[in-house]
This record gives C-alpha cells, sequence and structure tokens, in this order.
C-alpha cells in the first residue's frame, strides 16, 4: 500500500515508473539481465541514454547550443565544478535567497573569491531579492542563483539578468528543487544543474544543462578530470561507470512526464496544488507560512502550527493517516509539504482535508 509521500528528497516518484522499473527488474528489454548489470557502453545502455537525452531536451525545449551531462555527486559537487570550470577569470557572483544558496557560496569561496550580489539573510530570508536589489561586480564570472529553496520554500519569480561592459553575464542557476516544474526558457541560462532526487528521478545522478561557448572559459590545468566539463562532454558523460540505474529511472520519469503532456500540462497542476495548499493555510489562524505571496515555492511549502506543542500529534496522525515525511526542515521546524511533479493532486486533497480535520479537533 503506497501513501502520500511529501519527502523534500529522495521524493516520491510516478507510481507507474516505478511498476515499469518492476516489471523490467529481473530482464531488462529481454537481455537476460537487469539494467543495472549490463554495460554502461554497450548497445542497450547507450540507446537508452540517448533516449533520456532527447526525452529531456523535448521537455525542456533545450536549444542545439547546449549540452546535457548525467552527473554523479549530487548538486553539492555543482557548488565547486562551477566555479572550477566557469571561474578562471572572474569572480562569481552569487544571490543568497536561504540555505542552499550559502552552501554554494561557502563552496566557492573555498576555490575562489566570491561576490554577494544579494541576500535577503538579515529578513530571515522570506522572499528572494529583486532584480533591482543585484549588485554585479565588474569582474563577474556568471551570476548564479538557486532558483527554488528547498528548506526555506522560497522560488524566484523572475530569472535574473546582468550586464558588465555591454555583454551577458552568465546566469547559472541551481534548480535542483524546481527543475520542469514549470516552464522555463533554457536559453536565457549560461548553466542549469539539479540533484535529480526531487522531479527527476532517484538520487545518484546530477543534471547539467551547459552552454557551449562557456566551456572554452575552463582553465587549461587545475580541474580535477571528473569535476572537468569537457571531460564529460567528450565521453558522454561516461569517463568513468555512471549511475546506471539511476540513469534508467530518470529516463522513465521523462517519458512519463511526455505522457502526462509534458512540463505545461503538469505545470498546471502544480499551480493548483500550491493554490489549496497555500490557501488551507492562509484561510486559517492554526497555520502560518511566512514568505511573501510572490515568492512563495510551489513545490516545497513550510507551515507552522500556531501552537508548536502539537508538532509532534500533527506528524504522528498525518502519518497514520497515510501522509508521510512532513516534518520540517530542523532550522525552520514545523512543517514542510513538498509537492513535486509526482504528487498527484489527490494528494494536496488529502493533506488539506486533513489539516482540517486536524484544526477542528485540537484548534
Ligand atoms: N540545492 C538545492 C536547492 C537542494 O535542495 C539540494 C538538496 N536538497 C542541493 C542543492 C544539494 O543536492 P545534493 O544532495 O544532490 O548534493
Amino acid at each position: 500500500m503506497r501513501h502520500y509521500n511529501f519527502s523534500p528528497g529522495p521524493a516520491t516518484l510516478p507510481e507507474a515508473v516505478l511498476e515499469q522499473a518492476q516489471e523490467e527488474l529481473l530482464d531488462f528489454h529481454g537481455l537476460g539481465a537487469s539494467v543495472m548489470e549490463i554495460s554502461h557502453r554497450g548497445p542497450d545502455f547507450m540507446a537508452l541514454a540517448e533516449q533520456a537525452e532527447a526525452d529531456l531536451r523535448e521537455l525542456m525545449g533545450i536549444p542545439d547550443n547546449y549540452r546535457v551531462l548525467f552527473l554523479s555527486g549530487g548538486a553539492s559537487t555543482q557548488f565547486a565544478s562551477a566555479p572550477l570550470n566557469l571561474a578562471a577569470q572572474g569572480r562569481p557572483n552569487i544571490i543568497d535567497s536561504g540555505i542552499w544558496s550559502s552552501k554554494a557560496i561557502d563552496e566557492a569561496k573555498r576555490l575562489t573569491g566570491v561576490h554577494v550580489a544579494a541576500s535577503t539573510k538579515d529578513g530571515n530570508y522570506a522572499r528572494a531579492p529583486l532584480q533591482d536589489e543585484l549588485v554585479i561586480s565588474d569582474d563577474a564570472a556568471y551570476l548564479h542563483y538557486t532558483d527554488n529553496e528547498t528548506i526555506g520554500g522560497v522560488q524566484f519569480d523572475y530569472i535574473p539578468q546582468a550586464i558588465i561592459g555591454g555583454q551577458d553575464v552568465p546566469v547559472i542557476c541551481d534548480m535542483s528543487s524546481s527543475i520542469m516544474g514549470r516552464e522555463m526558457d533554457v536559453s536565457k541560462f549560461g548553466m542549469i544543474y539539479a540533484g535529480a532526487q526531487k522531479n527527476i528521478g532517484p538520487a545518484g545522478i546530477t543534471l547539467v544543462i551547459v552552454r557551449d561557448d562557456l566551456l572554452a572559459r575552463a582553465p587549461k590545468a587545475g580541474i580535477p578530470t571528473m569535476l572537468d566539463y569537457r571531460t564529460m562532454v567528450k565521453t558522454d558523460s561516461m569517463y568513468n561507470t555512471p549511475p546506471t540505474f539511476a540513469w534508467y529511472l530518470c529516463g522513465l520519469v521523462f517519458q512519463w512526464m511526455k505522457r502526462q503532456g509534458g512540463i505545461p500540462a503538469i505545470a498546471e497542476i502544480n499551480q493548483r496544488k500550491a493554490a489549496k495548499l497555500y490557501a488551507a493555510i492562509d484561510n486559517s489562524d492554526f497555520y502560518s507560512n511566512p514568505v511573501e505571496l510572490r515568492h512563495r515555492s510551489i513545490t516545497n511549502v513550510p507551515f507552522i502550527l500556531a501552537d508548536e506543542s502539537l508538532n509532534a500529534r500533527f506528524l504522528a496522525e498525518s502519518k497514520a493517516a497515510g501522509l508521510l515525511n512532513l516534518k520540517g526542515h530542523r532550522s525552520v521546524g514545523g512543517m514542510r509539504a513538498s509537492l513535486y511533479n509526482a504528487m498527484p493532486e489527490a494528494g494536496v486533497d488529502a493533506l488539506v482535508d486533513f489539516m482540517k480535520a486536524f484544526e477542528r479537533d485540537h484548534g
């Protein structure tokens, strides 16, 4: 019996994908072996990898002048790879909108100078910095931002931009918890990266979408082979043995997304899911969310109970009602419901019904 799983990541996957994986597990495409047990360089896995990239390109509308990489190491490794590969001739400019951008800043600082282009830390990260608040340094190598702060539940409602010396500064986005959850114009970005374990698939794979011309910015030496984007472009992300099973599952998720009608259709449902949950929070004095309206995340919804002594009871009763993993991040407290693509609208309806009943019983 599967429950509604509101985990922030690794997160719920489409049931149809899990069923297909289960069906194919022992014997992948008549090979007499599972997809986990075959060479990543053999024709069967290569075909799967090519299809996954083609489907991703179609879903996101990725232009031809972008390379798509399927890497390991999590989004956290990209906090280092981006400065190593792309900041040889300048400083990363990073927008601080919460805990994940702070981690990107800290990691970049280990490797190079960093300029913080704006921060909403003083306001307790209750919103994202606005475009007209950004201060870009003359030596900006790129502008990095975190589209959706998974812990704070703060999401940009615009794509930041910067121009220095008449030139567009490449925009780099950590899209870990929002990628493919709504339409995004990839051509506005120099690079997008995302850990897979929220909207794309299981943990173990990180997607990097990088514009061709930026690859030439990497220094000739000094980057570990595994972190050098040029290595991974040249080897089709197979310099070493990649996480093949995770890659396969991402491919199944892309096919599932296409069957749902692609990102526009999924985004419409996501908007409805988020609107229903925020309405339930806003229409009650029992629950609250601290984020300014325009920057509320559609994927991660933190909420606090007015009476915090009821937290443990809320978690126990929600779990008993089949609503899993609603505990908020330890740094924020309270609850958090993650509503990624694979969370059905019925799951949000069940959560809202539960919240109303809990308020009736305990409010
Ligand atoms: N960035 C964001 C926005 C995240 O939510 C996370 C993980 N929750 C990370 C980066 C780190 O990802 P990983 O665990 O794949 O390194």
